[in-house]
């Protein structure tokens, strides 16, 4: 038994551009995760990490949906992505590059008050150089290698750094940070080693607000929170802790059409190459889950 393009509320709906599908965006329960993290993190803050266009949600829409909702800083990768922010975003938010300082940006950033995580010596040199040039200080934030070999300063230039530090002014530190490797897995011992090099750090740079948590540090508890937690999966309903149940609201949702649904006996063949044989009567559904799926905000 067979049945074609069963009347599935997308298929009358998604007549948007020839669209089989529809991913919806809830704003609202973007912005409820957005309170609930802040809530946890008081009287620290919560950040947005809005990079890869708000992991696909749409770095504008995310980022204004956030604003009203109290939240002044914004954490993208790229250069690009805060200069395309930028403006769209209230004059008191910052907006802030963590790949670091791209080489022959220092002027264009500098003047778009677009803030660098400076991630090396050679980083924060071409910025102080800036901050020269444009005879201000420069607003900056320094991200150290905390064990996840990805970026930030490591150990071995942390000597010539803290002396940089005391002769140079026209570097406004506004935080340091360090990023977690495996925050999502609340047993690994990779946190808590972590966290004691971040307090090593802290005693050699002392006076500076600290930057720790991503979404899963800000459920390994209020040592690992700093004054500024920087959330991105959670934010977006994803879960932040592995192996118990998800505390984040969906806000993401697709709905698809179902453009062929049949009963197949036991042993009938599915897909390419067979790749699931039946083991009883089943029902199957054939969905239109390619492209093009329109957008809808709510
Ligand atoms: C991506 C990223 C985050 C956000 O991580 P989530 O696990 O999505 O919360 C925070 N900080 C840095 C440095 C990142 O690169």
């Amino acid at each position: 038994m067979s049945s074609t393009f069963s009347p599935h509320r997308v298929s009358a709906s998604a007549a948007v551009a020839g669209a089989t599908g529809y991913l919806a965006i809830d704003l609202a329960a973007l912005g409820r995760n957005y309170q609930k993290l802040a809530a946890m993190l008081a009287p620290g803050r919560a950040a947005a990490v809005v990079k890869a266009d708000a992991y696909g949600l749409g770095a504008e829409r995310v980022a204004k949906t956030l604003s009203e909702r109290g939240c002044r800083h914004f954490f993208v990768a790229q250069f690009v992505e805060a200069q395309k922010l930028r403006p769209t975003l209230r004059s008191d938010a910052q907006v802030f590059v963590l790949n670091g300082l791209q080489p022959g940006t220092e002027i264009e950033c500098a003047e778009a008050g677009i803030i660098p995580i400076l991630n090396s010596l050679e980083q924060y040199q071409r910025w102080s150089d800036a901050a020269g040039e444009l005879r201000r200080t420069l607003p900056a934030v320094l991200q150290f290698d905390t064990g996840m070999s990805r970026l930030g300063f490591p150990p071995q230039e942390r000597a010539e750094l803290a002396q940089a530090l005391g002769e140079n002014s026209n570097v406004e530190v506004l935080f340091i940070m360090s990023h977690l490797a495996s925050a999502d897995e609340v047993d690994d011992v990779q946190n808590a080693e972590q966290l004691a090099e971040m307090c090593r750090i802290a005693d050699e740079f002392t006076g500076f607000d600290i930057s720790f948590a991503n979404s899963g540090g800000v459920f390994l508890g209020g040592a690992y929170h700093g004054v500024l937690a920087r959330p991105g999966i959670a934010l977006y309903g994803g879960a932040p802790t592995s192996g118990v149940p998800n505390p984040m609201e969906p806000v993401v949702s697709l709905d698809v059409a179902v453009v062929q649904t049949r009963t197949v006996p036991a042993g009938a063949k599915v897909g390419y190459g067979a790749a699931h044989v039946t083991t009883g009567e089943t029902r199957l559904a054939t969905i239109a889950a390619a492209m093009p799926t329109a957008c809808r905000e709510s």
